[in-house]
Order: C-alpha cells, then structure tokens, then sequence
C-alpha cells in the first residue's frame, strides 16, 4: 500500500530529499532519542530527541516554512515525551498544553502560528496515543518588542526575555479548573531555557505553576 502511495503521491525525505518517506531511514537514525527526563527552572522536563542537525533543519521548516510534514515529526518526539513523563489519566481532566509563545510580529510574518499549530498537532496525537482529553490554551503572549534568540548568549537571551511574557487572561485564569498536575509548557526546542523560565514566571504570577515541559528537542547542555 505505501509503495502505491508513494508512485501516486512520490515523496522526498524532508533532511536528504532522496525519494521516499518523508524522512528516511539513515536520517531518521540520526536523531538521537532522549532516554530519561530532566530540569529547568525548577520544573521538569521531558524532551523526545536531543537537537542537532537534523532536528534543527526540521524545525526550521516546520517553523519558517509551515511543513506539516516536519510539525508532525515533531509532535511525535512530543508525544513521546509525554509517554515518558508517565502521566495518569485522571478521570474527567484535561491536559493542558500552553505553548510557549512567538511574538505577533514573527506571526504575522510566518502568517501562522507555528507554536500553536505545533501544540494542537500534538494534543490530537496524544488523544489519539492515551484516550486522555488534551486542550491547548494560547496562555502565554508576548506583550513587547524581542530580538531573536538564536545569535543571543545565555545572559542576552535571559535579558530578550525578562518581563517579556504575559498571561492571557480570555485562556486562563486565576481561578482555574484546571488541575496543575496536568498542565504542561510546550515548546519546539529547548536550548539556554530562558524562555521556560520567563513563562513559568508569567504563570506563577497567577498562582499556576505547570507540572513541567514538553519539548520536541533539548540541547544536550541542558542535560548534562
Ligand atoms: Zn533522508
């Protein structure tokens, strides 16, 4: 059946571009699975694949080029972290995943929203994977001007960030229902942490501390 698909529908793998599966075996070998969660900020932190150049051309068409493709691959290493995280259903609450936010700008750039795009992906495979009920709530917004992070060092990325995030108050409140066990940052990458950091400030001011992260790749410094 997949070799009919793939002469109907010919693919190339998103790393390599030889023709086949979207991503292919010896590329696909390449990403190197995270075998046990860690810390940051003082939270937990689950992460599928350690990042490296392979992650990093994934995200980066997922995230500046809208590949479903590469944001579902994602999602899975997500979801994996999740499976790690061992999270107990419990009857009748939701997960919650608030995405770690871009800013307006970068947005309106892309002309989508590539963090919240990635968290619902990965909410309706984690439905899919648990039978668990998992909602994305735009918590988190950027509330002023950010440089980007990626030619920043630690201490200019903490300084981009401090202050840099609010709470949205139309998804989330005070009085939340939701139960914090259940509630979960989620971002693509994880590297300084400084952007876990700033949303996990922003959250507590309202008194709701997420029982940890969820990301797709971490950089091995983080871990070590
Ligand atoms: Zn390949």
């Amino acid at each position: 059946m997949s070799s009919l698909l793939q002469m109907l529908f010919p693919t190339t793998c998103l790393i390599c571009a030889l023709p086949g599966p979207w991503l292919c075996n010896p590329c696909e070998e390449k990403i190197s699975r995270v075998p046990t969660g860690g810390e940051i900020g003082g939270m937990k932190l689950w992460a599928g694949a350690y990042y490296g150049d392979e992650l990093s051309q994934l995200i980066l068409l997922a995230k500046e080029q809208n590949s479903a493709p590469a944001r579902n691959y994602l999602a899975q290493l997500i979801v994996e972290a999740f499976m790690s995280a061992a999270i107990i259903p419990i009857q009748g609450s939701a997960v919650t995943l608030i995405p770690i936010p871009s800013s307006s700008a970068a947005n309106r750039q892309r002309g989508f929203r590539h963090s919240y795009l990635l968290a619902r992906r990965t909410a309706s495979l984690i439905e899919r994977a648990t039978s668990q009920q998992v909602e994305v709530k735009e918590g988190l917004r950027v509330n002023r001007k950010i440089a980007d992070q990626s030619n920043l060092n630690r201490g200019e990325r903490e300084r981009n960030l401090s202050g840099a995030y609010s709470v949205d108050n139309r998804h989330i409140r005070r009085s939340t229902q939701q139960v914090p066990e259940r509630i979960f940052l989620i971002d693509d990458l994880v590297t300084s942490g400084s952007s876990i950091r700033e949303g996990l400030r922003a959250l507590q001011e309202l008194g709701i501390t997420p029982c940890g992260v969820l990301a797709a790749g971490v950089s091995p410094r983080v871990f070590s």
